[in-house]
């Protein structure tokens, strides 16, 4: 009955239930990029876990959206890896229309993955997506579970690249690899290599080796947080590029960069530079 019309004359034992007010206005709805961390529950932060549970369509690579536990009455719009654009655009459109979307991304959203892909169909849309509330929520990047794994690797300056030359070409990749060799800088390597690009990363470590020499720390963390995970320590002068994959990410660690011996060996890197 509406509440106007309770008189007062309700069992000592009732329970009444009033719905809260619409939460928001019809035709604004919003969009959070979710970062869902590199794998394991363990690492999807509290507000990322509270975002996915709150969305009423939630959007992804189908990859991702596996990671995300089922709601009722959530709608999900899983698509292939490679669509980026055509998703964050059909994200855009349904908060348009009012929906409260979660657009998942693994790891960071913002490092690699679709939180620039939103904003780039955002600023495509001219105005269009203007009534949308458009928010980025932070996942803990594949970089820092690596480098947990094993210790410190980038516990001093250090540069983040992907050897994908799919959206970009491999002349720049070329020239950061070698500004950041110059520079003495580690490397954490995203998008090291793929079933059809196999030798990108042999280039990027031919090049690597004209600054370091060839006892430089590597580490080739693979699936990390996952039930597959492999992680291994070994150097510039003897990484196996056949060992990885696009599940993998590679840290080449700087002239100060120490590995420690033992089971297993720990790796860092000093924050005091000589
Ligand atoms: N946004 C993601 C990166 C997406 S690019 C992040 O912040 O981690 C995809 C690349 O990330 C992969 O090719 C691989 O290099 C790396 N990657 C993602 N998840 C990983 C994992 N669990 N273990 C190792 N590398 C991972």
């Amino acid at each position: 009955m509406p509440l106007a019309e309770v008189d007062g004359e309700v069992p000592y034992m009732s329970l009444v239930l009033v719905p809260t007010a619409e939460r928001r206005e019809a035709g604004a709805g919003c969009v959070s990029v979710v970062g869902l961390g590199p794998g394991g529950p363990e690492w999807l932060t509290p507000e990322a876990r509270s975002e996915l549970a709150g969305a009423d369509d939630v959007v992804g690579y189908r990859t991702y959206l596996d990671r995300v536990p089922a709601r009722r009455g959530q709608r999900r719009h899983a698509s292939d890896n490679r669509v980026e654009a055509e998703r964050a655009r059909h994200a855009l459109e349904l908060a348009a229309a009012g929906a409260r979307v979660a657009v998942v991304s693994s790891g960071d959203p913002g490092i690699f993955a679709m939180a620039s892909a939103v904003l780039e169909e955002y600023e495509r849309g001219n105005g269009e997506y203007a009534g949308v509330d458009l928010r980025v929520i932070p996942g803990m990047s594949a970089m820092q579970a690596a480098a947990a794994r094993v210790g410190a690797p980038l516990g001093h300056d250090f540069c983040v690249l992907s050897l994908s030359d799919i959206l970009k070409p491999w002349e720049i990749v070329e020239r950061r690899l070698r500004a950041a060799g110059e520079a003495d800088l580690a490397l954490a390597l995203y998008n090291p290599a793929s079933r059809n690009r196999r030798e990108q990363l042999e280039r990027a470590l031919e090049l690597l080796r004209q600054y370091r020499a060839p006892g430089t720390p590597v580490v080739v963390a693979r699936s990390v947080g996952s039930a597959c995970e492999s992680v291994s320590v070994t150097t510039l002068a003897e990484v196996v590029p056949e060992s990885v994959d696009m599940r993998t990410l590679v840290i080449v660690g700087s002239s100060t960069t120490r590995v420690l011996q033992g089971e297993p060996p720990r790796v860092y890197t000093p924050r005091r530079y000589p």
